[in-house]
């Protein structure tokens, strides 16, 4: 038989091809082979011509390989690398390696064969056993890191806990002995005296605000959740930080809008405002004014603390929030303060779902922005839907068929995250996919409904099920999967609220 020239070439093809690559026949003898295949096998070509491929894999598989062949030959199909059945391979001295193997069947003149491509993969595994072994190495060490973390701020609650009962006694006996009913002082005394009462009230300052933070950071600190008038909140606290503010000449304004309730912590949301307009009343040179505002958009209030003072450079905008950073001394060139006011500023608006962010020039003034969510719904320009679904695409889907037509939606990707964020948004609408990682949605509308914040929200539950399957859940109305935009729409408009004009 004569060998065309492209026949030889694609011999030499083959001959020179990095990976083994061997055909078989029917019964699994080896008729064919490549300079690689001898390589890896580490054979001299004459002994794996004829063998049986068999001998070729470890010898505890080598029963079950013989019945895979059997299959194969049975059920031909090609098959790629990384799919392949061999996982292991023998070399000639005994020893074992991992190899990826494909598979190609072909019936040719000389009757049945397998051509089979095989690649060492032992490099590629061993770079995979470091990363694995890495991988679980830091998750180890993260789960320290954590620990270490939690004890630290149980400790820090607790150290701080034993020293404010001493401080008390410290500024109790102060005051006692200032009022001079065991004698009089002279004016050095009393000098004394306030020196002590001063550094005093510091330190407690201090270890309320390690407690808080130690409290936040070990995730015990609970918000007592209410809705409540903002405006009252904030009148209070700019009534309290007024006499300091006069005491510099510095102006204090409100802009609020008629009705400004929020859903949140009363007590806390006091707090996040003490804060800012202390800062601002110490970062303002005399003659200075400060604004306060609250306005409501899409069921978030947004509130703004202004000052004329010295203003924060770029470069400390996000430094500012971390503890113990103060970044400028005040305008009397002191470092008053714990420097920790806007780190538990910070966390306090993030407990309560919002965010807060700082604009600012070096003597330009300073302006933060924090949202809260909005209290009372009826104060909602544009109703909010909660999408529960943990595929993206449905999710998205879902808020692509609302959104133009004027609706505002949150999503939620876990049941818990979803309960959370129902009891603190408290959407108009819940469209919620049963099928979801970890706790169930029929758990979730379980306690949606036993929730006295949540136990009205309309629920349209979106399901591949049948409606027969799940009609004993308390839900709204059921919405087969996948959604149609028009019964989607057609749902929401008649579950929601009276208030909102038909959209
Ligand atoms: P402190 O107790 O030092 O005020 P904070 O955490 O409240 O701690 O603030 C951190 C730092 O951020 C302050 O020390 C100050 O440098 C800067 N800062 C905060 N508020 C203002 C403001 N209104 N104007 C200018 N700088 C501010």
């Amino acid at each position: 038989m004569t060998i065309s020239n492209g026949e030889r070439r694609f011999q030499e093809l083959l001959e020179a091809a990095p990976d083994a690559i061997m055909e078989v026949d029917s019964s699994g003898t080896i008729v064919l082979l490549n300079a690689a295949a001898e390589k890896l096998f580490d054979y001299p070509r004459d002994e794996l011509l004829g063998r049986n491929i068999d001998s070729l894999v470890p010898d505890a598989v080598r029963g079950r390989h013989a019945a895979h062949r059997a299959g194969f030959t049975a059920h031909p199909s090609t098959r790629t690398m990384g799919r392949g059945m061999i996982l292991a391979a023998r070399r000639s001295n005994g020893s074992e390696f991992p190899v990826e193997i494909s598979l190609s069947p072909a019936n040719t003149p000389e009757g049945f064969r397998v051509t089979a491509i095989i690649r060492d993969v032992t490099d590629q595994r061993n770079a995979e056993d470091v990363i694995r072994r890495a991988n679980i190495e830091l998750e180890a060490r993260n789960r320290e890191v954590e620990r270490a973390n939690q004890l630290k701020s149980e400790f820090l609650a607790s150290m701080s806990h034993e020293l404010r009962t001493p401080l008390h006694t410290i500024l109790g006996f102060t005051e006692l002995l200032k009022e001079e009913l065991e004698g009089p002082l002279n004016e050095k005394q009393h000098r004394f005296l306030r020196h002590v009462h001063q550094d005093a009230l510091h330190l407690l300052a201090l270890i309320n605000d390690i407690l808080d933070l130690s409290k936040i950071e070990a995730g015990r600190l609970e918000l007592h959740r209410e809705t409540f008038d903002a405006q009252t909140v904030i009148r209070d606290a700019v009534d309290a930080i007024r006499p300091q503010a006069e005491s510099k000449e510095i102006a204090v304004d409100e802009i609020l809008q008629s009705a400004v309730t929020v859903y949140g912590d009363r007590v806390r949301f006091r707090e996040i405002l003490n804060n800012l307009l202390s800062n601002a009343v110490k970062f303002t040179p005399a003659g200075g004014r400060i604004t306060v505002e609250a306005e409501e958009s899409g069921g978030l209030i947004r509130f703004g603390v202004t000052d004329s003072g010295i203003g924060i450079a770029a470069e400390h905008h996000e430094a500012i929030f971390d503890k113990f950073r103060p970044v400028s001394s005040t305008t009397r060139g002191v470092r008053e303060g714990t420097g920790l006011g806007l780190a538990i500023v910070k966390r306090l608006v993030e407990l309560h779902g919002g965010s807060i962010r700082v604009e600012s020039e070096l003597g330009h003034g300073s302006r933060f922005h924090f949202t809260i969510p909005a209290g009372d719904p009826g104060t909602r320009t544009q109703p909010l839907i909660l999408i529960v679904e943990d595929e993206i695409a449905a999710r998205e889907l879902l808020a692509g068929y609302v959104e133009p037509n004027g609706f505002r939606t949150e999503m939620s990707a876990t049941a818990e995250d979803a309960l959370v964020r129902a009891r603190e948004l408290r959407p108009d609408i819940i469209a919620l996919d049963l099928m979801l990682p970890g706790k169930s949605g029929f758990q979730l509308l379980r306690e949606l409904r036993e929730l006295p914040e949540t136990r009205n929200i309309p629920v349209l539950v979106t399901s591949v099920l049948d409606e027969e399957e799940i009609q004993h859940l308390e839900a709204t109305e059921f919405l087969r999967k996948p959604v149609n935009r028009e019964a989607l729409l057609k749902a929401i408009r008649r579950h929601l609220p009276k208030r909102f004009a038909i959209i």
